[in-house]
Protein backbone atom coordinates (compact mmCIF):
# COMPACT_ATOMS: atom_id res chain seq x y z
CA UNK A 1 0.00 0.00 0.00
CA UNK A 2 1.27 3.56 -0.97
CA UNK A 3 0.91 5.58 2.36
CA UNK A 4 2.62 8.51 1.16
CA UNK A 5 1.17 10.07 -2.12
CA UNK A 6 2.95 13.13 -2.87
CA UNK A 7 1.22 16.07 -3.53
CA UNK A 8 -0.10 17.56 -7.80
CA UNK A 9 2.01 19.92 -6.60
CA UNK A 10 5.11 17.84 -6.15
CA UNK A 11 4.57 15.66 -8.95
CA UNK A 12 4.75 18.56 -11.18
CA UNK A 13 7.91 17.69 -13.93
CA UNK A 14 8.62 21.67 -16.02
CA UNK A 15 7.37 21.82 -19.29
CA UNK A 16 4.42 19.43 -18.92
CA UNK A 17 0.86 20.06 -20.46
CA UNK A 18 -2.26 18.18 -20.99
CA UNK A 19 -3.37 20.65 -23.80
CA UNK A 20 -2.13 22.46 -26.74
CA UNK A 21 -4.38 25.84 -27.70
CA UNK A 22 -3.51 26.86 -31.34
CA UNK A 23 -1.91 30.25 -31.78
CA UNK A 24 -4.48 33.44 -30.96
CA UNK A 25 -5.82 34.89 -34.51
CA UNK A 26 -6.61 37.61 -32.10
CA UNK A 27 -4.06 40.79 -31.67
CA UNK A 28 -2.59 41.39 -28.30
CA UNK A 29 -3.78 43.84 -26.27
CA UNK A 30 -1.54 45.16 -23.23
CA UNK A 31 -3.55 43.74 -20.06
CA UNK A 32 -3.37 47.42 -18.55
CA UNK A 33 -5.65 48.95 -20.67
CA UNK A 34 -7.85 47.47 -18.48
CA UNK A 35 -7.18 46.51 -15.52
CA UNK A 36 -4.83 48.66 -13.51
CA UNK A 37 -1.53 48.41 -13.11
CA UNK A 38 -1.38 47.56 -9.56
CA UNK A 39 -3.77 44.82 -9.94
CA UNK A 40 -1.46 42.99 -12.14
CA UNK A 41 0.42 39.97 -11.08
CA UNK A 42 3.19 39.57 -12.80
CA UNK A 43 4.27 36.79 -10.29
CA UNK A 44 2.90 34.14 -12.95
CA UNK A 45 0.69 30.89 -11.33
CA UNK A 46 2.69 28.88 -9.82
CA UNK A 47 0.21 25.40 -11.17
CA UNK A 48 1.49 22.21 -11.08
CA UNK A 49 2.58 21.16 -14.98
CA UNK A 50 1.67 17.73 -15.69
CA UNK A 51 0.26 15.57 -18.49
CA UNK A 52 -3.72 15.00 -18.92
CA UNK A 53 -3.12 11.42 -18.01
CA UNK A 54 -0.72 11.98 -14.57
CA UNK A 55 -3.90 14.78 -13.43
CA UNK A 56 -6.27 11.78 -14.22
CA UNK A 57 -4.30 9.03 -12.27
CA UNK A 58 -3.70 11.45 -9.53
CA UNK A 59 -6.77 12.01 -8.42
CA UNK A 60 -8.70 8.58 -9.57
CA UNK A 61 -5.94 7.06 -6.81
CA UNK A 62 -6.76 9.86 -4.39
CA UNK A 63 -10.72 8.82 -4.70
CA UNK A 64 -9.52 5.45 -4.30
CA UNK A 65 -7.58 5.95 -1.04
CA UNK A 66 -11.04 7.84 0.38
CA UNK A 67 -14.25 6.22 1.13
CA UNK A 68 -17.52 7.37 -0.71
CA UNK A 69 -21.36 5.74 -0.65
CA UNK A 70 -20.39 4.91 -4.16
CA UNK A 71 -17.88 2.38 -3.29
CA UNK A 72 -19.51 0.74 -0.32
CA UNK A 73 -22.02 1.17 2.87
CA UNK A 74 -21.77 4.06 4.47
CA UNK A 75 -23.99 3.73 7.90
CA UNK A 76 -22.66 7.48 9.39
CA UNK A 77 -25.18 8.05 12.05
CA UNK A 78 -26.52 11.27 11.77
CA UNK A 79 -25.52 12.60 8.36
CA UNK A 80 -27.69 10.05 5.77
CA UNK A 81 -25.21 8.66 3.54
CA UNK A 82 -27.64 7.79 0.86
CA UNK A 83 -26.63 6.99 -2.64
CA UNK A 84 -26.57 9.83 -4.69
CA UNK A 85 -28.87 8.75 -7.96
CA UNK A 86 -26.54 9.17 -11.32
CA UNK A 87 -29.82 10.98 -12.94
CA UNK A 88 -29.19 13.53 -10.48
CA UNK A 89 -26.01 14.46 -12.27
CA UNK A 90 -27.17 14.05 -16.00
CA UNK A 91 -29.92 16.56 -15.55
CA UNK A 92 -27.89 18.62 -13.20
CA UNK A 93 -25.23 18.59 -16.12
CA UNK A 94 -27.59 19.84 -18.82
CA UNK A 95 -26.10 23.06 -20.68
CA UNK A 96 -29.33 24.65 -20.37
CA UNK A 97 -28.66 24.42 -16.46
CA UNK A 98 -24.72 24.40 -16.15
CA UNK A 99 -23.63 27.08 -18.44
CA UNK A 100 -26.98 29.66 -17.55
CA UNK A 101 -24.66 32.91 -15.48
CA UNK A 102 -26.65 34.20 -12.41
CA UNK A 103 -26.56 37.66 -13.83
CA UNK A 104 -28.78 36.64 -16.86
CA UNK A 105 -31.77 38.84 -17.59
CA UNK A 106 -35.00 36.84 -15.89
CA UNK A 107 -36.79 36.59 -18.81
CA UNK A 108 -34.11 34.33 -20.13
CA UNK A 109 -33.92 31.85 -17.26
CA UNK A 110 -37.39 31.22 -16.77
CA UNK A 111 -36.67 27.01 -16.99
CA UNK A 112 -34.04 28.14 -13.85
CA UNK A 113 -36.63 30.18 -12.06
CA UNK A 114 -39.33 27.80 -12.10
CA UNK A 115 -37.29 24.77 -10.88
CA UNK A 116 -36.51 27.20 -7.52
CA UNK A 117 -40.17 27.73 -7.36
CA UNK A 118 -41.77 24.26 -7.60
CA UNK A 119 -38.48 22.57 -5.55
CA UNK A 120 -40.10 25.26 -2.78
CA UNK A 121 -43.45 24.40 -3.45
CA UNK A 122 -42.62 20.31 -2.83
CA UNK A 123 -40.35 21.34 0.42
CA UNK A 124 -43.54 23.71 1.81
CA UNK A 125 -45.71 20.69 1.36
CA UNK A 126 -43.46 18.72 2.78
CA UNK A 127 -43.06 20.51 6.03
CA UNK A 128 -46.30 21.92 6.01
CA UNK A 129 -44.38 25.51 6.33
CA UNK A 130 -45.30 28.71 4.84
CA UNK A 131 -42.38 29.98 2.80
CA UNK A 132 -39.09 29.21 2.57
CA UNK A 133 -35.24 30.74 1.63
CA UNK A 134 -33.40 28.58 -0.84
CA UNK A 135 -30.24 30.09 0.07
CA UNK A 136 -28.71 28.74 2.62
CA UNK A 137 -25.31 26.43 1.67
CA UNK A 138 -25.60 23.77 4.55
CA UNK A 139 -27.52 22.28 7.26
CA UNK A 140 -25.06 24.52 9.51
CA UNK A 141 -26.01 27.98 7.92
CA UNK A 142 -29.70 27.24 7.81
CA UNK A 143 -29.67 27.03 11.93
CA UNK A 144 -27.36 30.22 11.94
CA UNK A 145 -30.26 31.82 9.50
CA UNK A 146 -33.22 30.23 11.10
CA UNK A 147 -32.28 31.90 14.58
CA UNK A 148 -31.22 34.91 13.26
CA UNK A 149 -34.96 34.80 11.81
CA UNK A 150 -36.05 34.19 15.68
CA UNK A 151 -33.69 37.16 17.08
CA UNK A 152 -35.68 39.37 14.04
CA UNK A 153 -39.01 38.42 15.04
CA UNK A 154 -38.10 38.56 18.62
CA UNK A 155 -36.19 42.59 18.23
CA UNK A 156 -39.62 43.41 16.00
CA UNK A 157 -41.70 42.57 19.21
CA UNK A 158 -39.61 43.82 21.99
CA UNK A 159 -38.86 40.93 23.37
CA UNK A 160 -36.08 40.71 25.66
CA UNK A 161 -34.90 37.18 24.82
CA UNK A 162 -31.33 35.72 25.86
CA UNK A 163 -31.65 32.08 25.55
CA UNK A 164 -32.26 29.43 23.00
CA UNK A 165 -32.76 25.85 24.57
CA UNK A 166 -31.34 22.76 23.44
CA UNK A 167 -31.34 18.78 24.00
CA UNK A 168 -27.91 17.40 25.56
CA UNK A 169 -28.42 15.16 22.29
CA UNK A 170 -28.01 17.70 19.88
CA UNK A 171 -25.92 17.93 16.96
CA UNK A 172 -22.62 20.20 17.63
CA UNK A 173 -23.83 22.97 15.24
CA UNK A 174 -27.12 23.40 17.21
CA UNK A 175 -25.49 25.05 20.17
CA UNK A 176 -22.76 26.71 17.79
CA UNK A 177 -25.16 28.47 15.69
CA UNK A 178 -26.62 30.00 19.25
CA UNK A 179 -23.92 31.63 20.16
CA UNK A 180 -22.74 32.91 16.94
CA UNK A 181 -26.39 34.38 17.01
CA UNK A 182 -25.99 36.21 20.15
CA UNK A 183 -27.29 34.36 21.97
CA UNK A 184 -26.73 31.73 24.80
CA UNK A 185 -27.66 27.96 25.49
CA UNK A 186 -29.38 26.72 28.35
CA UNK A 187 -29.56 22.76 28.02
CA UNK A 188 -32.05 20.12 28.55
CA UNK A 189 -31.87 16.46 29.88
CA UNK A 190 -33.38 13.52 28.28
CA UNK A 191 -35.40 11.41 30.63
CA UNK A 192 -35.48 7.62 30.67
CA UNK A 193 -37.05 7.00 27.48
CA UNK A 194 -33.97 9.12 25.29
CA UNK A 195 -36.32 12.30 24.45
CA UNK A 196 -36.66 16.08 26.36
CA UNK A 197 -37.11 15.80 29.78
CA UNK A 198 -40.55 17.66 30.17
CA UNK A 199 -39.73 18.02 34.37
CA UNK A 200 -36.23 19.95 33.56
CA UNK A 201 -37.66 21.77 30.40
CA UNK A 202 -40.22 23.37 32.57
CA UNK A 203 -37.60 24.60 34.93
CA UNK A 204 -35.77 26.10 32.56
CA UNK A 205 -38.60 27.81 30.42
CA UNK A 206 -39.22 31.83 31.88
CA UNK A 207 -39.95 35.14 29.81
CA UNK A 208 -36.20 35.10 28.53
CA UNK A 209 -36.43 31.72 26.39
CA UNK A 210 -36.16 32.87 22.49
CA UNK A 211 -36.81 29.49 21.50
CA UNK A 212 -36.10 25.69 21.35
CA UNK A 213 -33.96 24.41 18.95
CA UNK A 214 -35.16 20.20 18.48
CA UNK A 215 -34.05 17.83 16.07
CA UNK A 216 -37.00 16.06 15.29
CA UNK A 217 -36.39 12.52 15.13
CA UNK A 218 -34.07 13.32 17.57
CA UNK A 219 -30.44 12.19 17.41
CA UNK A 220 -31.15 8.72 18.86
CA UNK A 221 -33.20 8.13 16.07
CA UNK A 222 -35.96 8.97 18.37
CA UNK A 223 -39.76 10.83 17.85
CA UNK A 224 -40.55 13.34 20.54
CA UNK A 225 -43.87 12.28 21.16
CA UNK A 226 -44.62 14.95 23.56
CA UNK A 227 -44.01 17.53 20.70
CA UNK A 228 -47.23 19.25 20.71
CA UNK A 229 -46.94 20.02 24.88
CA UNK A 230 -43.05 21.00 24.46
CA UNK A 231 -44.40 23.45 21.48
CA UNK A 232 -47.12 24.86 23.77
CA UNK A 233 -44.56 25.51 26.94
CA UNK A 234 -42.45 27.40 24.18
CA UNK A 235 -45.30 29.38 22.46
CA UNK A 236 -46.32 30.52 25.96
CA UNK A 237 -43.49 32.41 26.58
CA UNK A 238 -43.46 33.74 22.96
CA UNK A 239 -40.42 31.47 22.41
CA UNK A 240 -40.61 29.71 18.62
CA UNK A 241 -39.56 26.47 17.97
CA UNK A 242 -36.40 25.97 15.71
CA UNK A 243 -36.56 22.28 13.96
CA UNK A 244 -33.61 20.87 13.11
CA UNK A 245 -34.39 18.67 10.11
CA UNK A 246 -31.45 16.72 9.09
CA UNK A 247 -33.57 13.56 10.36
CA UNK A 248 -36.03 14.31 8.20
CA UNK A 249 -35.86 11.17 6.30
CA UNK A 250 -37.58 9.72 8.63
CA UNK A 251 -40.46 12.01 8.19
CA UNK A 252 -40.88 12.76 4.78
CA UNK A 253 -44.66 12.45 3.46
CA UNK A 254 -45.57 11.07 6.49
CA UNK A 255 -45.24 13.76 8.96
CA UNK A 256 -45.70 17.23 8.92
CA UNK A 257 -43.22 19.71 10.79
CA UNK A 258 -45.44 22.84 11.05
CA UNK A 259 -48.17 20.85 12.49
CA UNK A 260 -46.15 19.68 15.61
CA UNK A 261 -45.40 23.19 16.02
CA UNK A 262 -42.41 24.24 14.80
CA UNK A 263 -42.24 27.59 13.58
CA UNK A 264 -38.77 27.46 11.82
CA UNK A 265 -36.75 24.39 10.18
CA UNK A 266 -34.30 23.41 7.94
CA UNK A 267 -34.05 20.98 5.22
CA UNK A 268 -30.07 18.99 4.58
CA UNK A 269 -31.16 18.46 0.84
CA UNK A 270 -27.83 16.57 0.16
CA UNK A 271 -28.90 14.35 3.23
CA UNK A 272 -32.92 14.05 2.65
CA UNK A 273 -32.98 14.87 -0.80
CA UNK A 274 -29.73 12.46 -1.75
CA UNK A 275 -27.51 15.41 -3.38
CA UNK A 276 -23.86 14.50 -2.93
CA UNK A 277 -22.22 15.50 0.50
CA UNK A 278 -18.90 15.24 2.44
CA UNK A 279 -15.57 16.66 1.72
CA UNK A 280 -17.14 20.49 2.18
CA UNK A 281 -19.35 20.93 -0.11
CA UNK A 282 -21.72 22.37 -2.28
CA UNK A 283 -24.51 21.46 0.09
CA UNK A 284 -27.88 23.08 0.35
CA UNK A 285 -29.67 23.62 3.85
CA UNK A 286 -33.09 25.48 2.86
CA UNK A 287 -34.88 27.24 5.84
CA UNK A 288 -38.51 26.85 5.79
CA UNK A 289 -40.82 29.32 8.39
CA UNK A 290 -44.30 29.59 9.14
CA UNK A 291 -46.06 32.38 7.67
CA UNK A 292 -45.44 35.13 9.96
CA UNK A 293 -42.10 35.04 9.34
CA UNK A 294 -42.31 35.14 5.37
CA UNK A 295 -41.43 38.75 5.72
CA UNK A 296 -37.86 38.38 7.44
CA UNK A 297 -36.60 35.94 5.05
CA UNK A 298 -33.77 36.54 2.80
CA UNK A 299 -34.14 38.97 -0.06
CA UNK A 300 -33.72 37.37 -3.39
CA UNK A 301 -36.40 34.86 -3.64
CA UNK A 302 -38.47 33.74 -6.52
CA UNK A 303 -41.83 35.30 -6.72
CA UNK A 304 -44.41 35.03 -9.93
CA UNK A 305 -46.44 37.77 -11.55
CA UNK A 306 -49.20 36.79 -13.88
CA UNK A 307 -46.93 34.43 -16.31
CA UNK A 308 -43.76 35.57 -15.26
CA UNK A 309 -40.97 34.38 -12.39
CA UNK A 310 -39.03 37.29 -11.14
CA UNK A 311 -36.41 37.52 -8.71
CA UNK A 312 -38.08 39.54 -5.20
CA UNK A 313 -36.85 41.39 -2.58
CA UNK A 314 -38.27 41.63 1.33
CA UNK A 315 -38.42 45.01 3.05
CA UNK A 316 -37.65 43.65 6.89
CA UNK A 317 -35.56 41.09 5.43
CA UNK A 318 -32.71 39.72 7.44
CA UNK A 319 -30.03 40.61 4.50
CA UNK A 320 -28.66 37.79 1.87
CA UNK A 321 -26.89 35.15 3.04
CA UNK A 322 -25.62 33.30 0.44
CA UNK A 323 -24.46 35.29 -3.79
CA UNK A 324 -27.60 35.04 -5.39
CA UNK A 325 -30.00 32.36 -4.94
CA UNK A 326 -28.28 29.02 -3.70
CA UNK A 327 -26.58 26.21 -5.27
CA UNK A 328 -28.45 26.33 -7.68
CA UNK A 329 -26.64 22.67 -9.14
CA UNK A 330 -27.99 21.17 -5.77
CA UNK A 331 -31.16 22.40 -5.55
CA UNK A 332 -31.40 21.29 -9.63
CA UNK A 333 -30.43 17.33 -8.06
CA UNK A 334 -32.98 17.66 -5.37
CA UNK A 335 -35.71 18.57 -7.64
CA UNK A 336 -34.90 15.49 -9.61
CA UNK A 337 -34.74 13.02 -7.26
CA UNK A 338 -37.91 14.27 -5.76
CA UNK A 339 -40.23 14.39 -9.29
CA UNK A 340 -38.34 10.98 -10.08
CA UNK A 341 -39.27 9.01 -6.79
CA UNK A 342 -42.97 10.59 -7.07
CA UNK A 343 -45.70 10.97 -4.27
CA UNK A 344 -45.27 6.96 -3.09
CA UNK A 345 -41.57 7.02 -3.57
CA UNK A 346 -40.65 9.86 -1.35
CA UNK A 347 -43.10 8.41 1.52
CA UNK A 348 -41.09 4.97 1.09
CA UNK A 349 -37.81 7.40 1.99
CA UNK A 350 -39.42 7.66 5.22
CA UNK A 351 -40.95 3.75 5.49
CA UNK A 352 -37.83 2.41 4.29
CA UNK A 353 -35.65 4.02 6.08
CA UNK A 354 -37.30 2.86 9.69
CA UNK A 355 -37.65 -0.80 8.31
CA UNK A 356 -33.75 -0.70 7.55
CA UNK A 357 -32.55 0.84 10.35
CA UNK A 358 -35.22 -1.80 12.97
CA UNK A 359 -34.02 -4.30 10.86
CA UNK A 360 -30.08 -3.50 11.45
CA UNK A 361 -30.60 -2.38 15.17
CA UNK A 362 -32.85 -6.29 15.39
CA UNK A 363 -29.50 -7.97 13.93
CA UNK A 364 -27.17 -6.36 16.14
CA UNK A 365 -29.20 -7.03 19.52
CA UNK A 366 -28.00 -9.88 20.61
CA UNK A 367 -24.13 -8.61 21.13
CA UNK A 368 -24.35 -5.02 21.40
CA UNK A 369 -25.99 -3.06 23.97
CA UNK A 370 -29.02 -1.06 22.88
CA UNK A 371 -29.60 1.62 25.64
CA UNK A 372 -32.67 4.02 24.04
CA UNK A 373 -34.25 1.30 22.06
CA UNK A 374 -38.05 1.62 22.13
CA UNK A 375 -39.24 3.35 18.99
CA UNK A 376 -36.04 3.48 16.76
CA UNK A 377 -37.29 5.05 13.45
CA UNK A 378 -34.52 5.99 10.83
CA UNK A 379 -31.28 5.53 12.95
CA UNK A 380 -30.19 4.10 16.37
CA UNK A 381 -27.37 4.34 18.98
CA UNK A 382 -25.69 1.07 20.25
CA UNK A 383 -22.87 0.80 23.25
CA UNK A 384 -20.14 -0.74 23.71
CA UNK A 385 -19.95 -0.95 27.27
CA UNK A 386 -20.18 -4.45 27.27
CA UNK A 387 -16.85 -4.79 24.97
CA UNK A 388 -15.44 -2.04 26.87
CA UNK A 389 -14.88 -3.98 29.91
CA UNK A 390 -12.83 -6.38 28.45
CA UNK A 391 -10.62 -3.42 26.65
CA UNK A 392 -12.19 -2.80 23.17
CA UNK A 393 -13.51 0.78 22.39
CA UNK A 394 -16.36 1.71 20.15
CA UNK A 395 -12.99 3.25 18.69
CA UNK A 396 -11.54 0.04 17.96
CA UNK A 397 -14.65 -1.29 16.92
CA UNK A 398 -15.12 1.61 14.33
CA UNK A 399 -11.42 0.87 13.27
CA UNK A 400 -11.92 -2.48 12.38
CA UNK A 401 -14.64 -2.18 10.34
CA UNK A 402 -12.51 -0.25 7.77
CA UNK A 403 -10.74 -3.41 6.79
CA UNK A 404 -14.07 -4.91 5.24
CA UNK A 405 -14.55 -2.03 3.66
CA UNK A 406 -16.86 0.07 5.64
CA UNK A 407 -17.12 3.45 6.73
CA UNK A 408 -16.75 3.43 10.46
CA UNK A 409 -20.50 4.62 11.99
CA UNK A 410 -20.22 7.79 13.74
CA UNK A 411 -18.35 6.87 17.60
CA UNK A 412 -19.13 9.00 20.90
CA UNK A 413 -21.76 11.10 19.44
CA UNK A 414 -24.56 11.10 21.06
CA UNK A 415 -22.54 11.83 24.11
CA UNK A 416 -25.54 11.10 26.85
CA UNK A 417 -24.66 7.13 25.91
CA UNK A 418 -20.82 5.88 26.60
CA UNK A 419 -19.14 4.02 23.81
CA UNK A 420 -21.74 5.19 21.69
CA UNK A 421 -22.02 3.95 17.82
CA UNK A 422 -24.16 5.87 15.85
CA UNK A 423 -25.58 3.73 13.00
CA UNK A 424 -27.69 4.95 9.75
CA UNK A 425 -28.32 2.53 6.98
CA UNK A 426 -30.64 4.64 5.11
CA UNK A 427 -33.11 3.16 2.73
CA UNK A 428 -31.33 3.04 -0.11
CA UNK A 429 -29.39 -0.33 1.28
CA UNK A 430 -30.62 -3.58 0.53
CA UNK A 431 -31.18 -6.79 2.99
CA UNK A 432 -28.12 -8.06 2.18
CA UNK A 433 -25.87 -5.28 2.61
CA UNK A 434 -27.52 -5.10 5.83
CA UNK A 435 -26.89 -8.56 6.84
CA UNK A 436 -22.95 -8.17 5.62
CA UNK A 437 -22.42 -5.28 7.90
CA UNK A 438 -23.97 -6.81 11.33
CA UNK A 439 -22.01 -10.28 10.57
CA UNK A 440 -18.86 -7.95 10.04
CA UNK A 441 -20.27 -6.49 13.47
CA UNK A 442 -20.52 -9.79 15.41
CA UNK A 443 -17.41 -11.29 14.14
CA UNK A 444 -15.64 -7.91 15.72
CA UNK A 445 -17.67 -8.83 18.98
CA UNK A 446 -16.85 -12.23 19.04
CA UNK A 447 -12.60 -11.40 18.10
CA UNK A 448 -13.02 -9.27 21.96
CA UNK A 449 -12.58 -12.54 23.56
CA UNK A 450 -10.64 -14.35 21.05
CA UNK A 451 -8.23 -11.89 19.54
CA UNK A 452 -8.33 -8.78 21.87
CA UNK A 453 -4.98 -8.03 20.06
CA UNK A 454 -6.01 -7.80 16.30
CA UNK A 455 -8.65 -5.17 17.39
CA UNK A 456 -6.75 -2.82 18.85
CA UNK A 457 -3.95 -2.98 16.00
CA UNK A 458 -6.53 -2.25 13.08
CA UNK A 459 -7.09 -1.24 10.64
CA UNK A 460 -4.89 -3.31 8.01
CA UNK A 461 -5.57 -2.74 4.87
CA UNK A 462 -5.96 1.03 5.00
CA UNK A 463 -3.95 4.20 3.03
CA UNK A 464 -2.99 5.40 7.05
CA UNK A 465 -3.19 3.03 10.18
CA UNK A 466 -4.13 4.69 13.48
CA UNK A 467 -3.47 8.54 13.21
CA UNK A 468 -3.41 10.64 15.99
CA UNK A 469 -6.78 12.23 15.50
CA UNK A 470 -6.14 15.40 17.75
CA UNK A 471 -2.90 16.43 15.98
CA UNK A 472 -4.02 15.30 12.50
CA UNK A 473 -7.35 17.90 12.94
CA UNK A 474 -4.92 20.51 14.13
CA UNK A 475 -2.04 20.80 12.42
CA UNK A 476 -3.60 20.38 8.65
CA UNK A 477 -0.82 19.62 6.42
CA UNK A 478 -2.02 20.88 3.21
CA UNK A 479 0.26 24.24 3.25
CA UNK A 480 1.90 23.60 -0.50
CA UNK A 481 3.77 26.96 -0.26
CA UNK A 482 5.55 25.05 2.75
CA UNK A 483 6.72 22.36 0.54
CA UNK A 484 7.34 24.41 -2.68
CA UNK A 485 9.55 26.01 -0.28
CA UNK A 486 10.95 22.95 1.35
C1 LIG B 1 -25.70 17.11 9.57
C2 LIG B 1 -26.40 17.70 10.71
C3 LIG B 1 -26.37 19.08 10.93
C4 LIG B 1 -25.51 20.05 10.13
O1 LIG B 1 -25.79 20.05 8.78
P1 LIG B 1 -24.66 20.37 7.70
O2 LIG B 1 -25.41 20.38 6.42
O3 LIG B 1 -23.65 19.28 7.81
O4 LIG B 1 -24.09 21.71 8.03
C5 LIG B 1 -27.12 19.58 11.98
N1 LIG B 1 -27.85 18.77 12.78
C6 LIG B 1 -27.87 17.43 12.61
C7 LIG B 1 -28.72 16.58 13.52
C8 LIG B 1 -27.14 16.85 11.56
O5 LIG B 1 -27.17 15.52 11.40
Amino acid sequence: MIIDTPLIFEKSQKGCIGFKISKSTVPDTALNKFIPENMISNKGLNLPELTEFQVVRHYTNLSIKNHHVDKNFYPLGSCTMKYNPKINDSIALHPGFSLIHPNQLDSTVQGALEIYSNLEKVLLELTGMGAITLQPSAGSQGEMVGLLLMKKYHEDKKNKKKFVIIPETAHGTNPASVIMTGYNVRQVRSDSRGRVDIEHLKELIDDEVAGLMLTQPNTLGLFENNIEQISKMIHDVDGLMYMDGANLNALVGVAKPRLMGFDIMHINLHKTFSTPHGGGGPGSGPVAVNSRLKKYLPSGFINKSENNFYIDSNVETIGKVHTFYGNFGILVRAYVYILSLGNMGLKNIALYSVLNANYLKFLLSTNYEIPFSDGTLHEFVISAVKQKDKGIKALDIGKSLLDFGYHAPTVYFPTNIKESIMIEPTETEDKKTLEDFANAMISLDEKVDSDSDYLLSSPYNTPVRRLNEAKANRELDINYYEIQNK
